[in-house]
């Protein structure tokens, strides 16, 4: 039998590169599904290194056994991302669609309107990208470089799967610095006619697309804020780090008596007051700008009393070594909400850094409380929403930590 000679068709792809691991590193969290390599665990030759950030490889463990395509960045702690573990996969415009289109799938499953995170990184199988969907907009965020090169790609799938008109490119993920990416904030495709209106919980929220925090809105916290909403039982209701108007305006919608936000962003409090204003409440919404905390203790001095009071702080041990200064942030904004829930009231805290775990950041908020003089009931703790998919690998990803306390009569 004579052997075929080689066929060279005209769209055959150009072979990937190859990396490897070091010999001793074992592949075997990879083919379990650890979606990651670290820099120390590759061979990092001249070939490695010279790979412009973001190009796709053909990853082998030691004994040169194909593991899939990675997508590396020599410069990146984690130098290797896991796309495909088929090592013949082509990562090209059909690849990406199928993975918005599972993605997708799983929203339109949990959701009735085209409002929720659409694709949450790794977990999602699009490591680092992070796209959020406001109607017929939608945020990227690719946290990644093999992401940003290919945004333009990314976009288009996204477009063909989603039908929207509009694609904003987000470059504020806190991820993006240590990739070396860089870049603005700017519209892709479309064009955006100010915040975009956004209804959830029976409240319409108004999301900044192009100017605001994180992709616009905190997608993250919505089963949160209705497990808050359900514990509103017709009384004052004070937001703290409100943004947007996340829980307030969820609280008002069911039938808080009045709601206070309390913000230092004018333009967060600015979003929130629209919010109030398209969801009919404005008359029982006020905002107050400034300090969380100089608020908290201004608000207990002049004996203000609420019947729910949710604390919403930006992430406060973003790091391990933010650990310690960030359970001390957390139990001092309990110990001054405590004193402003009325008797026998609720009180949600909330955690969205990944280095405090939850028995830790519990222990801090009972702790802070307990300096208060107050005892707590938990009632429940919540997480982040389903369209932000954990993946069973990255403990990590399970950031956001919500505890709701009903406090002593
Ligand atoms: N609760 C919101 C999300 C809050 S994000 C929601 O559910 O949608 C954290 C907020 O805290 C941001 O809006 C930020 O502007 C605000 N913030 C950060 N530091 C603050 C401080 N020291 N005092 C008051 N607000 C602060």
């Amino acid at each position: 039998m004579t052997s075929m000679p080689p066929v060279s068709s005209p769209d055959a792809p150009e072979p990937l590169p190859v990396v490897r691991l070091r010999p001793k590193v074992g592949a075997q969290a990879i083919r379990h599904g650890f979606p990651w390599v670290y820099a120390d665990q590759l061979v990092t030759d001249r070939r490695t290194r010279a790979l412009a950030p973001g190009s796709l490889a053909v990853l082998e463990d030691a004994e040169r056994r194909a593991l899939g395509v990675v997508a590396v960045n020599p410069g990146s702690r984690i130098i290797a991302r896991m796309l495909d573990r088929d090592p013949a996969a082509r990562i090209d415009g059909d690849w990406l669609r199928a993975r918005i289109r599972r993605a997708l799938a799983l929203r339109e499953r949990l959701y009735a309107a085209p409002f929720y995170r659409l694709v949450h990184a790794e977990a999602d199988g699009l490591p680092g990208v992070v796209i959020d969907r406001f109607g017929d907009a939608a945020v990227i965020q690719p946290n990644a470089a093999w992401a940003e090169a290919r945004v333009d790609a990314l976009a288009d799938a996204l477009a063909a799967e989603t039908g929207v008109g509009c694609i904003v490119l987000n470059a504020g993920g806190r991820a993006r610095a240590l990739e070396g990416l860089q870049g603005e904030t700017r519209l892709l495709r479309g064009a955006l006619d100010g915040p975009v209106a956004v209804p959830m919980n029976g409240a319409v929220y108004m999301a900044d697309l192009l100017g605001g925090q994180k992709t616009g809105l905190y997608f993250d916290q919505r089963e949160n804020h209705a497990f808050a909403a359900r514990l509103t039982g017709g009384g004052p209701m004070l937001d703290v780090f409100s943004h947007a108007g996340g829980f307030s305006l969820a609280a008002l919608a069911q039938g808080a008596s009045a709601a206070l936000a309390v913000d230092s962003s004018g333009p967060a409090l600015a979003l929130a007051e629209a919010g109030a204003r398209a969801g009919g409440h404005a008359a029982r919404f006020t905002t107050r700008r400034g300090d969380a905390f100089d608020a908290m203790a201004g608000l207990a001095g002049e004996g203000a009393r609420f019947d729910l009071v949710t604390c919403d702080p930006p992430a406060f041990a973003p790091t391990r070594a933010a650990l310690d200064a960030g359970l001390r942030a957390y139990e001092r904004v309990a110990r001054l909400a405590a004193p402003l829930v009325a008797p026998g009231g609720y009180l949600v805290l909330c955690s969205c850094s990944h280095a405090a775990d939850p028995e830790s950041f519990r222990e801090a908020s009972l702790r802070g409380i307990g300096r208060a003089g107050r005892q707590a009931q938990i009632l429940h703790s919540g997480q982040a929403g389903p369209d932000h998919p954990r993946h069973p690998q990255l403990a990590e990803t399970g950031y956001l930590k919500a505890l709701f306390l009903r406090l002593d009569g």
